[in-house]
């Protein structure tokens, strides 16, 4: 199989399940339990919060563990919007983010908030000056994700910080950062709330975190029981899958350099030899190295896919999350109708090769020259 998704998931490597299955067999104690076999857990947990600190960048202790990037998104916009209830009910967001925040964004409009939208131009891009223009004095928060799972397309959310201090210093911005975990320091960055995933960096599904920074005073809580993760999302600790996002998180850590060279030489790779074959147009201008997206303009994205599928070559159409559905990221552009239709997206991670690019881009020409186009 060549697997060229990563943006969909990750393969976790053989020390991240190795990490958990210590957890899941040897050392399964509850974190809240008082005898030393829980209690070591509470420690592990805390070690395990660093660990993904460290790859965020971000002090530990605003760090949450979630079950997921959708569980993170969905619960910042509520935070933000509850503890600015007193400045008003306007959200800023762009058209082109994950369904987990465009789809909390419409359950907030029937709680009676008013949701911006603001849309790219065609390359997919949005400016800091468009998003802070759309800012308002009842503005109570702005989601801007840093990378487009879609587009690879990097998003200014330092200088949306930044610019959001003088515009209206009450609004508190949420970005999904989901893609551009590892890539980003969430220092330098400024936003209040950032949601990342661990299976995009090859850790286990099902786990996540929440950067909660010092303006979001007192969140609302997302689950209110035990009162694990600061009392703010009660639960039993994941501990397995925690584990293996920190191992995960240490690795990328310590193979950023390398991998961010590696994603880097494949994306041109890639470009070269798709933009080769006919027909064959580049969407969006992507800076992020992992996500190359392109149009085979006139053949329809879901035929390629299934063909490529057939034939052991794993791509997207659109994200992953909206399989056959038209992608609402690639309608945000208003692109031709050939050129929309035509849209996959091809993600790279440390496991991709020259050869699987390669092997790609032949299958393809070969779709391209013997399918149909549409009329
Ligand atoms: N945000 C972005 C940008 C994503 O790409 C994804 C997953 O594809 C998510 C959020 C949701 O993350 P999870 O699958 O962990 O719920």
């Amino acid at each position: 199989m060549i697997y060229l998704d990563y943006a969909a998931t990750a393969p976790v490597p053989r020390a991240v399940a190795d990490a958990m299955i210590e957890v899941l067999t040897e050392r399964y104690g509850n974190p809240s339990s008082q005898y030393p076999f829980g209690a070591e857990m509470k420690k592990r947990v805390e070690d395990w919060r660093r660990a993904v600190a460290a790859l965020l960048d971000c002090p530990a202790e605003g760090l949450h563990f979630t079950s997921c990037g959708t569980e993170g998104d969905n619960w910042a916009l509520r935070a933000a919007v509850w503890q600015n209830r007193h400045v008003g009910n306007h959200i800023v967001t762009t058209a082109v983010e994950h369904s987990a925040v465009l789809e909390c964004c419409k359950w907030l409009e029937r709680e009676g908030c008013e949701v911006t939208y603001l849309a790219p131009d065609q390359n997919g891009s949005l400016t800091a000056e468009q998003v802070l223009e759309a800012v308002r004095p009842d503005t109570a928060a702005v989601s801007v994700m840093l990378v487009n799972n879609e587009l690879g397309t990097v998003y200014p959310v330092a200088d949306i910080a930044r610019g959001l201090a003088a515009r209206n210093p009450k609004t508190l911005l949420h970005t999904d950062a989901v893609q551009g975990l590892g890539t980003f320091s969430a220092r330098a960055l400024g936003a209040d709330f950032v949601t990342v995933s661990a299976h995009k960096i090859g850790g286990p599904k099902g786990v996540g975190a929440l950067y909660i920074g010092p303006r979001a005073r007192n969140p609302r809580p997302l689950l209110a029981g035990g009162g694990q993760e600061r009392g703010l999302r009660s639960g039993t600790e994941a501990t397995a899958q925690i584990a293996g996002f920190a191992r995960a998180a240490e690795l990328r850590l310590e193979n950023r350099e390398r991998n961010r060279a590696h994603l880097e030489a494949l994306h041109a790779v890639a470009l070269e030899k798709l933009l080769a074959i006919p027909d064959m147009v580049c969407v969006g201008a992507g800076t992020a190295p992992h996500i190359l997206s392109v149009s085979l303009a006139g053949w329809p994205a879901g035929n390629i896919v299934n063909d490529l599928g057939s034939q052991g070559i794993c791509v997207s159409a659109g994200s992953a999350c909206h399989q056959g559905k038209p992608s609402h990221v690639v309608a945000a552009l208003k692109l031709p109708k050939r050129v929309a239709a035509g849209v996959i997206r091809l993600s790279f991670g440390p496991g991709t090769t020259e050869a699987d690019i390669d092997a790609c881009a032949q299958a393809l020409r070969r779709h391209r020259d013997t399918r149909m186009p549409m009329l």
